[in-house]
């Protein structure tokens, strides 16, 4: 199988990381912070060895603001319902995926948020930034946006739109759902409140575990109650983070995964990493491009992610008979139907492409044959 799904799931592992989690799970058997023995503690080292290495690269204070979570999502959902007030003013872009906008259209019904998005498509960052200005509110106190597209290569200016933030007293949450293993993340120096990231995409490790990154002046409400393996009497959760958001038995595994693929990106370098990917896109948009009927969306933004569609095939019949020619793809809206919306792509959506260093130009060529037939 060719895999070009990257963006849903990143596949294959590199082989660090595979070793990481069986080195987990065949000699680390305890539950971090709940066992009074020596299997216990040595998984609670390898977690807080995580915490080290996810801080480090991403620009946290401290380990201690890294909380772990099942996914962006969960992620993403602490953030939202733990920082947005009631009846407060929200901005996000136009291209957010559902982890940010369903949450958000929960809130306009629960605390009764208004909301309102920036335009990111077809604009400069000057442009964007000017939009984000007209759109603030004396009531605005959240800013929500994704770091780069999901469904095409577009990327935010986070810095710009973090300094804005930070001018303007609003609480800035970032989706690094596509960024996090592609592009540089310095929480601290972007101004960033909230990063919310997943370790099975661009970090290379397995579902089951997400980051949720705060700046140590921020403090969502916990979403879920349970056990935090101390202060067993109290009826709260733990004041301090990490455990004040880490309800119950942590993701060991998936954890161990997240450290071996930090460490797999930093030996590889982001730079090289970009390098590949853009080379992929750039032989992938020449071929395309080549063809009669094809469409690429945002072709100008070289990237992890191509989106196309063709003038009379549906974007579901393309990628079946891309799946029967062993080339994994997706079809349709990626929960970003409000960025399909922007980009103009037919009602039943496009086929996306996302890459990741281990595809080969290869493989590009397999995709234009396939195309072509
Ligand atoms: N945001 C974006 C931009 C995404 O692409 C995704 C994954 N498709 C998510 C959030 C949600 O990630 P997860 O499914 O890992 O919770």
């Amino acid at each position: 199988m060719i895999y070009f799904d990257n963006a849903a799931t990143s596949f294959p592992k590199p082989p660090e990381v595979l070793a990481q989690i069986t080195a987990c799970i065949c000699d680390l058997g305890g539950n971090p912070g709940r066992g009074a023995h020596r299997l216990s503690l040595a998984a609670a080292k390898m977690v807080y060895t995580c915490r080290e290495a996810a801080s480090t690269f991403l620009g946290a204070a401290a380990p201690e603001q890294i909380v772990f979570t099942q996914s962006t999502t969960y992620a993403l959902n602490i953030a939202l319902w733990g920082l947005v007030s009631e009846g407060c003013h929200v901005l996000c872009s136009d291209i957010e995926h559902n982890a940010v906008m369903r949450p958000l259209y929960a809130l306009q019904v629960a605390r009764h948020i208004s909301l309102d998005s920036f335009c990111t498509v077809d604009k400069s960052d000057d442009e964007i930034l000017q939009d984000i200005m007209q759109k603030i509110r004396p009531d605005t106190r959240l800013l929500v946006c994704t770091h780069a597209s999901n469904i095409c290569s577009i990327k935010l200016p986070i810095a710009k739109i973090g300094a804005l933030c930070r001018a303007n007293g609003i609480t800035f949450v970032v989706d690094a759902a596509q960024s996090a293993g592609h592009l540089p993340i310095d929480m601290t120096a972007m101004q960033i409140d909230a990063l919310a990231l997943p370790a099975h995409k661009g970090l290379f490790g397995i579902q089951g575990c997400g980051v949720l990154a705060l700046a140590p002046h921020v403090k969502p409400m916990p979403l879920v109650q349970g056990g935090s393996g101390y202060d067993s009497r109290a009826h709260d959760m733990p004041p301090s983070l990490p455990e004040h958001l880490e309800a119950g038995t942590l993701p060991t595994p998936a954890i161990s995964g997240l450290l071996g693929g930090i460490g797999f990106v930093g030996s590889l370098g982001l730079a090289e990493i970009e390098n590949r990917t853009k080379a992929l896109f750039l032989a992938a948009r020449e071929r395309l491009e080549s063809l009669a009927g094809f469409r690429i969306y945002q072709a100008a933004h070289a990237g992890p992610v191509l989106l196309f569609s063709h003038d009379t095939r549906s974007a579901t019949s393309l990628a079946r008979l891309l799946d029967k020619a062993g080339i994994a793809t997706r079809a349709g809206l990626h929960c970003a139907p409000l960025a399909h919306a922007a980009l103009g792509t037919p009602e039943g959506g496009a086929v996306r492409i996302s890459f990741s260093p281990f595809n080969t130009l290869k493989e590009i060529d397999a995709l234009w044959q396939a195309l072509k037939a």
